[in-house]
């Protein structure tokens, strides 16, 4: 049985967006010194004001106390550059959804880590396996794959690639785990478990869509109140990033030999070219204001 990381050891985050930055926060609400980098100017600063407003609606609520949300914000520490990220002993990757960046991105961690240090990628879809490949310590590489917003949702895939050394896969599972998260674990297949489940749901909509069988808000409004769901499925498709879901579309249909069943939709490739990106750029389906 795996132990988890123990809370004393540096995390590191790679990318300050919508995931990095949530997840730079579960680790330093668990105690960890946190390291966040990206790679735009601004990004960092403006991830570290989302967790400070994040926390601070907690404060607000009663559900956190001041010092506690200072002691969180003190362990979240901006990196300049990836030679900052050197001690850390988990680093997990959380940029652009692109595995020639990745690769190069983990590359040059290789070289600036030590050889026990865990990389582990937040991919939505991508293979673990082709991320890893051409590292020269693949073992050491694992999906950890949060969801959005990830401070919120509990599920955690720990995604093993073909040469993911088991322990190393084990020790992110617990230490998911003792961040208070429910991690699973899942092989290295196209879009995991949850991706895969989702790719038809956010397709038929899109379909019905493009047919003008009805609105964005009605079809959420249905989902929503006569099929259970906590939002409907252009709401989600806003808050996860145009961008993001119809890369991973893309990703699992053509991992699927093109499938029908995955096929990216026109409608959502308009969204994506007019950079209405959904709640990250203030216009999706919705305004935000
Ligand atoms: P995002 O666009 O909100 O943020 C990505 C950040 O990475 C940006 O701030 C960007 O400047 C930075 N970046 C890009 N290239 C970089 C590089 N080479 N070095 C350092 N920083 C770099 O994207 P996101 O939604 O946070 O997605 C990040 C990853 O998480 C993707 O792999 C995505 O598939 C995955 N993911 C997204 C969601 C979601 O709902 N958005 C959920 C789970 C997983």
């Amino acid at each position: 049985m795996s132990k988890a990381l123990a809370a004393d050891r540096t995390v590191a985050v790679i990318g300050a967006g919508t995931m990095g930055a949530g997840i730079a926060q579960v680790a330093a609400q668990a105690g960890h010194p946190v390291r966040l980098f990206d790679a735009v100017d601004g990004a960092v600063a403006r991830g570290i004001e989302g967790v400070a407003a994040q926390l601070d609606g907690r404060v607000a609520k009663g559900k956190l106390d001041a010092a506690a949300r200072d002691a969180i914000l003190n362990r979240l520490q901006p990196a300049a550059s990836l030679a900052d990220l050197g001690d850390a002993s988990l680093v997990i990757e959380a940029i652009v959804e692109d595995v020639s960046v990745k690769q190069q991105v983990f590359g040059e961690l290789e070289g600036l880590c030590g050889a026990d240090t865990i990389l582990a990628t937040n991919t939505s879809s991508l293979s673990v396996t082709a991320i890893a490949a051409g590292l020269t310590r693949p073992q050491n590489l694992v999906g950890m794959h949060f969801f959005n917003p990830a401070p919120v949702l509990k599920l955690v895939e720990i995604v093993s690639g073909l040469a993911t050394n088991p322990a190393v896969a084990d020790t992110v599972f617990s230490t998911a785990e003792a961040w208070g998260k429910v991690p699973v674990h899942a092989r290295n297949t196209p879009g995991f478990i949850v991706n895969r489940v989702a790719r038809p749901f956010y397709a038929e909509t899109l379909n019905l869509l493009e047919q003008q069988v009805a609105d964005a808000a009605t079809l959420d409004a249905l989902m929503r109140e006569c099929g259970g769901f906590r939002m409907g499925p252009c709401q989600l498709m806003d808050l996860i990033g145009q961008d993001v879901n119809a890369r991973v579309t893309t990703t699992v249909f053509h991992a699927f030999h093109g499938d029908a069943r995955y096929r990216p939709s026109l409608v959502q490739r308009e969204l994506v070219d007019a950079g209405r990106l959904g709640r990250k750029s203030g216009l999706g389906f919705y305004g935000y204001g």
